[in-house]
């Protein structure tokens, strides 16, 4: 029988921690910052349910933390918070609605504590940096006391709630290259009033075009509406090679809230979300190409 409270360990190493998760595969949790871990763990308490047997917290495995830029590539540490990664010159720079996404979560106390590893990992489909970071095409590194292994961030998810990783393995960070100046990129979020709202629905984009003004790639991840975190793809080749005005936009804007319906299925919500996936989508591209709409 699970113990009323979980056990704390507090590993050192990534092996220490890597082999206490495997021994204990269906008795323990990591543990970063905890906002999602503590909510979860007091909902199942209430609920009359199990907690997990142990709580492992990585937060004194070394090199877990910090923001690095080498060569055109940005590395994020698991352990990184939202604050600083909204804070970080190198992600304003490089990966600005990633900066923006992050600065868009919870409150400042959710921000100060809760981390990208976490948030990735806790595998919501309404986590905020996931869709920025599809569209940064960012891989993250999965490392056990056997080895390592880089996934694309899209491969790490299996369902709602669910992530690929295996018993031991600990996400110790993520990158992406450095987005070109001549890239735009937008984050837009449709939360609820409330301060503490987690989004409803959100929109991540990267433009970058020729000189001519046409658009050689473009990158387009809706979130918090499809089962699991995703680009859209037919949207996005409806902008490549193309100039954008309203038509081309509105058509990218259509196809996205389009795929949501084909991936999900008509639902109660389908005639209040659709539309504002459109929406949403529709102002995200447009700032992304610099032009700012309501
Ligand atoms: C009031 C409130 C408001 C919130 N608002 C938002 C919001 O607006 N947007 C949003 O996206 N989220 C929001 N959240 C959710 C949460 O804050 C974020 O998901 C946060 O990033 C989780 O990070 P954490 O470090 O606290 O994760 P934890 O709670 O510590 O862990 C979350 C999950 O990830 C696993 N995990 C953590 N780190 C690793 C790692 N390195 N390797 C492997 N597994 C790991 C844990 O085992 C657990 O399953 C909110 C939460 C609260 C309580």
């Amino acid at each position: 029988m699970s113990p009323r409270k979980p056990g704390y360990v507090v590993p050192e190493t990534l092996a220490e921690a890597s082999e206490f998760l495997r021994e204990h595969a269906e008795d323990a949790r990591i543990i970063a910052g905890g906002t999602d871990v503590l909510v979860q763990l007091r909902r199942r308490g209430r609920a009359g349910g199990e907690h997990p047997r142990w709580l492992v917290d990585i937060s004194r495995i070394p090199g877990l933390a910090g923001v690095s830029t080498d060569s055109g590539t940005i590395s994020i540490g698991a352990m990184t918070t939202h604050e600083e990664i909204a804070r970080s010159p190198i992600i304003r720079k490089g990966g600005p609605l990633l900066a923006e996404a992050c600065a868009s979560v919870g409150s400042p106390q959710i921000r100060a504590r809760g981390t990208i590893g976490g948030n990735i990992m806790n595998a919501s489909p309404a986590a905020d940096t996931i869709a920025a970071l599809a569209v940064l095409s960012t891989r993250v590194r999965l490392s056990d006391r056997m080895g390592t292994r880089d996934i694309l961030i899209t491969d790490v998810f299996v369902g709602p709630y669910k992530t690929s990783a295996q018993p031991g393995e600990v996400l110790m960070e993520v990158y992406f290259d450095a987005l070109a100046p001549t890239c735009g990129s937008a984050f837009v979020k449709l939360g609820r009033r409330e301060a503490l709202a987690i989004a409803r629905l959100s929109c991540a984009v990267v433009i970058e075009r020729d000189d001519a003004g046409r658009v050689t790639r473009a990158a387009i991840a809706p979130g918090a509406c499809l089962p699991m975190p995703a680009r859209v793809e037919s949207a996005e080749e409806m902008l490549v090679g193309k100039v954008p005005d309203e038509a081309a936009v509105d058509a990218a804007a259509r196809e996205v809230a389009e795929e949501m319906v084909r991936r999900t299925g008509v639902r109660w919500s389908t005639d209040y979300k659709r539309p504002a996936v459109e929406a949403i989508t529709r102002r995200a591209i447009w700032r992304a190409l610099g032009v700012n709409v309501e």
